[in-house]
């Protein structure tokens, strides 16, 4: 195990409670939620209270939460259904999505020969409202999905304008915000969105669970067929501790949320303080006023060595990631934001830093002097 852990947007440390929350359930609450006897009625009144209180952290209502296996999932079913079912013929995205939207649109173009179109990207990594603007010009019945935080450098859409956009084209809007929920508040009765996902296990609950929020009367089907558990749109039983982990997890993270963001800020500006002093004119990719959790600098090395320095820091105790954790495909959103943030030089590599309320001061000085040895 590291002792010092800075990889939190790939995933992160159960909070304490949720496993208890979780073990209460496991060992109490072993009725399927579908069944009409007590033990039935009790799981789905456990199920039922996870459902509302998600949505009462989002402004949402509970019957537009519907639990999913994870971002991957939520993503995947949304985008496919938006096509088979809501007959969208041309998706517009960005070539920095995360693979589980990417690789699916890419998926959905091939098999159906949809219209898909990438907005532009701006220097800093943000996306290009007025070129958005522009392709939404075009008749097609469109879904425009872009996310909320950016996996790799942290860049944050503002979701209420895209949103107004979006509907002032009649275009339909999906979030990917598996970066965002539970670390930004958001308020989805304010917020024109169709469609968003999220996943446990970015913001301290257990992995293989997420929720997505489908806006009432969507029109979106389901992509598993079984019993229809969730409310018609996801058939099979509910994985119901992970479920109560998850939906705790989610009111902690909000409970906290002020004096989380107040401790991580604190701990990225003596980190991005620390850097500076340490390697004079070291350079930090993404926009200044991106998520608070997440700093990726850019390594003055080449990239041959990036798997060498996260060994070496490793080998320290120290978990880090590389600019992307995902480098497979035809599409590289890193090394398309590598292009974009780097100009010319495409081969810079980046290491990702990504905070949460565990980490301490002691953490960053352990891996800046890490780095500094290397
Ligand atoms: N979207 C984003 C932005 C992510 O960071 C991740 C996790 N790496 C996912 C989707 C996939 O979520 P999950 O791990 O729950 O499938």
């Amino acid at each position: 195990m590291n002792k010092v852990y800075l990889d939190n947007a790939a995933t992160s440390a159960l909070r304490p409670e949720v496993i208890q929350e979780m073990t209460r359930v496991l060992t109490q609450e072993y009725g399927n939620p579908s069944s009409t006897h007590s033990s039935g009625r009790s799981a789905k009144n456990t199920l039922e209270l996870a459902r509302k209180s998600i949505a009462k952290n989002l402004n949402a209502t509970a019957q537009e939460i519907i639990f999913t296996s994870g971002g991957t999932e939520g993503n995947n079913w949304i985008l496919r259904s938006a096509v088979l079912d809501l007959k969208i013929t041309r998706i517009i995205t960005s070539k920095i999505e995360h693979h589980a939207v990417l690789y699916a649109v890419l998926a959905l173009q091939n098999e159906f020969k949809i219209q898909v179109d990438f907005v532009n990207l701006q220097a800093d990594g943000t996306v290009d409202l007025t070129h958005l603007v522009e392709l939404l010009g075009q008749e097609r019945k469109t879904l425009v999905s872009l996310m909320h935080v950016n996996n790799e450098i942290g860049s944050i859409l503002d979701l209420h304008r895209v949103g107004v956009i979006c509907q002032e084209h009649s275009a339909l809007f999906h979030t990917d915000a598996v970066q965002s929920v539970g670390k930004l508040a958001l308020d989805l009765s304010q917020l024109p969105i169709d469609f968003l996902v999220a996943s446990a296990h970015k913001f301290h609950g257990p992995k293989g669970v997420g929720f997505a929020y489908i806006r009432k009367n969507s029109g979106l089907q389901p992509l598993f067929f079984g019993g229809e558990q969730e409310k018609g749109l996801r058939a099979g039983t509910e994985a119901l501790h992970q479920i109560a982990g998850m939906a705790h997890a989610l009111t902690l993270s909000y409970d906290s949320l002020i004096e989380d963001e107040q401790h991580i800020k604190l701990l990225k500006s003596y980190l991005l303080k620390s850097l500076e002093d340490s390697f004079p004119g070291i350079r930090v990719n993404g926009p200044a006023d991106g998520l608070h959790t997440v700093v990726n600098i850019l390594l003055p090395f080449p990239e041959s060595k990036t798997v060498m320095i996260l060994f070496h820091l490793d080998m320290k105790g120290i978990a880090v990631s590389r600019g992307s954790a995902c480098q497979s495909g035809s599409i590289k959103p890193s090394h398309v934001l590598a292009e974009i943030l780097s100009g010319e030089d495409l081969k810079k590599p980046s290491l990702r830093v990504s905070l949460s309320q565990y980490n301490t001061k002691e953490d960053i000085d352990l891996f800046v002097q890490a780095l500094q040895a290397i």
